[in-house]
Formats: structure tokens, sequence, C-alpha cells
């Protein structure tokens, strides 16, 4: 297969994490006999400094053009006395926006190998970790009408609406089922029904549209304070975990956190046509860029998760989840997840050591 990648380093220590999964990607296509064509791109802080903004419309035009992308991070100490609108940041939600990227799906999983990295008790991750969060990630709170005002009894006020369509609902349904069907069967839809509007219509709308086109996939609902608690008193209950805007945004980050490692969970945007946004769910980590310190193993999945969902590629997929898991069972690590008894190695290493398992 001939596929065009889109590569977004970004700041920090994107350039040396996307370098790595690059080097990774070519030994896939290597190995598998594809020809993978990469286009580097500027956006976030690097793009302002380049073309005074965060997504020069350049960047927007050939990633459009592309079967996908591979983004690093954005942002850093150097932009963050600008303005909201012009900080690197924006060049994210620009993209997304750009594209249609309406479902982020982040799956936290735990390494065998890294169980001592997990926070939690050793017999509550015996089973395992493997949660996936299918957020819904263009509407909610985080788009609806806000403001603040000045209250002659109250003082200063402010507010913000959450607003949900049935038609915003079924969509990321539909990606979640999907998903659901090559994995466990089951989706655990979060809400608040017993408070929000939305959140019924949410449960109502999960419900009617998954019985309609998903029969096979089982939906049940859990309300939001609940799974926050479940996800760290039995973890081992969730596979698929379908989720509003917000309420993925905070259960994504504490599923990442059980696992361990914010330098080993990727994440992945899709809208409605296969070409989609790859990244890794940490960000630019300023403090170690440039050092050859990161740890390159999020992206690399990243690009793992592109091969299968972007291109039909399962085999690949397995190859890179499967080229990682050796390395770490070697007792290879990056400074990050290193333990007593374990080699600490660089970035490029790390990534080396991948490409040579493939
Ligand atoms: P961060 O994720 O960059 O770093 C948090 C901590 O984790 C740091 O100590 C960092 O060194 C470490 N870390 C992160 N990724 C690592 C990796 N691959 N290997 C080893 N260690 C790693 O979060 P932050 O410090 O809050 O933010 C730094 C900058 O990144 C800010 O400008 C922020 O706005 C931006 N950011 C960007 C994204 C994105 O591009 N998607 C996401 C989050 C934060």
């Amino acid at each position: 297969m001939q596929k065009h990648i889109a590569v977004l380093a970004g700041d920090g220590i994107g350039p040396e994490i996307t370098d790595g999964a690059v080097h990774v990607l070519k030994a896939v296509a290597d190995k598998f006999r594809h020809t993978f064509t990469f286009e580097s791109l500027p956006i976030g802080g690097c793009a302002i400094d380049a073309c005074g903004e965060p997504l020069p419309a350049h960047t927007v035009e050939r990633c459009l053009a592309s079967d996908s992308v591979l983004l690093g991070a954005v942002g850093g100490p150097k932009w963050d006395a600008l303005p909201g609108d012009k900080r690197p940041e924006k060049g994210l939600l620009g993209i997304r926006k750009a594209m249609g990227l309406y479902s982020n799906i982040r799956p936290a999983r735990l390494w065998r190998a890294l169980a001592d990295a997990s926070p939690l008790k050793r017999e509550l991750i015996e089973d395992g970790i493997e949660i996936v969060v299918v957020r819904e990630l263009t509407g909610g709170i985080y788009f609806g009408k806000r403001g603040s005002f000045a209250d002659e009894e109250m003082g200063e006020t402010a507010w913000d609406t959450e607003q949900y369509s049935v038609k915003e609902i079924e969509r990321i349904t539909r990606i979640a089922c999907e998903l659901a069907r090559k994995r466990s069967g089951r989706v655990i839809s979060v809400d608040k029904a017993n408070v929000l509007e939305t959140s019924r219509l949410w449960r109502r709308t999960v419900h009617t549209f998954a019985q309609m086109h998903y029969p096979d996939v089982t939906v049940t609902d859990m309300l939001v304070d609940n799974a926050a608690m479940q996800i760290v008193k039995d973890p081992a209950q969730f596979d698929v975990l379908l989720t509003s805007n917000m309420f993925g945004d905070i259960l994504s980050d504490e599923a990442a956190q059980v696992t361990g490692s914010i330098g080993m969970l990727a994440s992945s945007s899709l809208g409605d046509t296969p070409c989609g946004l790859y990244e890794p769910i940490h960000g630019s980590a300023p403090d170690i860029a440039g050092r050859d310190a990161a740890n390159p193993i999020a992206t690399i999945l990243a690009a793992a998760m592109m091969l299968r969902d972007s291109f039909g590629m399962t085999k690949e997929y397995a190859a890179v989840e499967h080229a990682v898991e050796e390395v770490l069972g070697e007792g290879w690590r990056t400074a990050d997840i290193s333990s007593a008894g374990t080699h600490t190695i660089g970035c490029r290493e790390m990534a080396r050591r991948i490409a040579e398992h493939i």
C-alpha cells in the first residue's frame, strides 16, 4: 500500500518523538512492503515563529490532502504570554476542526513489564487494564455559549452551557460500538442523567441508536461520579467507555494515570473519513526537550493506531505493539519509566530498538 503521512512535529520534544515514530513506520514499510511518504509541516509555536500564526493555511491544506496526520505536541514557555487566540494550542483546536474530527479515542493500557509504575495495588491490576475512552470532541460544554457579568448581589458571575444534539450523540455512539465489536462487545456509556438534561438525551439516544444499529453490542450506563470511583476501584471491568467531551477529558486522564506513565499513552481523533490525527496524550515537555530523554513510545503507539484505524493494517499494528512489548520485556527503558534493574536509554535508542524488533 502507498500512504502519504503529514508529520506535524510541533514544539519541545515534538521533533524527537515524531522522528522516533517515523523511524518505526519506515521499518514497518520495509517489512510489510508498503510505501510511506512523509511531509513535515509547521504547527504551534514553531509555526508562530516561522509564519506568524499557529496553524498556517498551507499546513491545513496539506493535512487534508494526506492519508493521515501524525502530531508531536505543541506549546512551551516561549509562547505562554501570547493572547489566547494566538497561542500554539489554537493550532491544535484548529486542525481538529478543519479535519472534522469529532471523536477522540484514548486507549489506557497497563503493560505487563510496567506493572510497578501503576499507583494501584497489585491485586487491583492483576487482570490487566485495557480501557479505551471514546470521547466526543467537538460538542458539549467546551463549545457551548458562555459569558460573564457583574451581578448586583453576587458580584462577578460567569456561566457556561452544555448542548448536545441527537446527531452528535449518534455519531460518537457509532464510533464506540464499532470499536466494541472489534473488542469485548461491551460499551459503558457515562453520563449524569440524574441531574442533566443533556445527559438524559445522551442516555436515550445512545440506547436507541445502539439497539437499532448494533444489537450485538451490550450497552450499559454509569453515572460519571461512579465511573471516576470505579476506574480506581476495579479498572478491569472497563473496556470501551463512551463519554461526552468534558467527562471524557477528565476520565481519560484518570484512566491514563492508573496505567503509570504519560509517556506510554497514545490517542487518535477521527471524523467521517479514514484520515485521522494521531498523537501522544502528553504535551511538549519543555523541561526535557532537546536532551534525547523523552519517551517516544506514546507517539510510536499513536503511529501504530494510524496503521490500524486509518489504513486497516491490523498485522502491522500488532507488529509494532509486539515490538514495544519485547523491548520493554528486555528491560530497556527511557528515564520516565525506568526502575531498579532496568537499563535507561535515550529517545533515539528506544525508537531504534523498537524498529529493530519489527
Ligand atoms: P507535559 O505533558 O508536556 O509534561 C508533563 C510532565 O511529563 C513533564 O515533567 C514532562 O517532562 C513529562 N513528560 C511528558 N511527556 C513525556 C515523554 N514523552 N517522555 C518523558 N517525559 C514526559 O505537560 P505540561 O508540562 O503541563 O505542558 C508543557 C507544554 O505542553 C505546555 O505548553 C502545554 O500547553 C503543552 N501541552 C500540549 C499538548 C498537546 O500538544 N496535545 C497537551 C498537553 C500540554
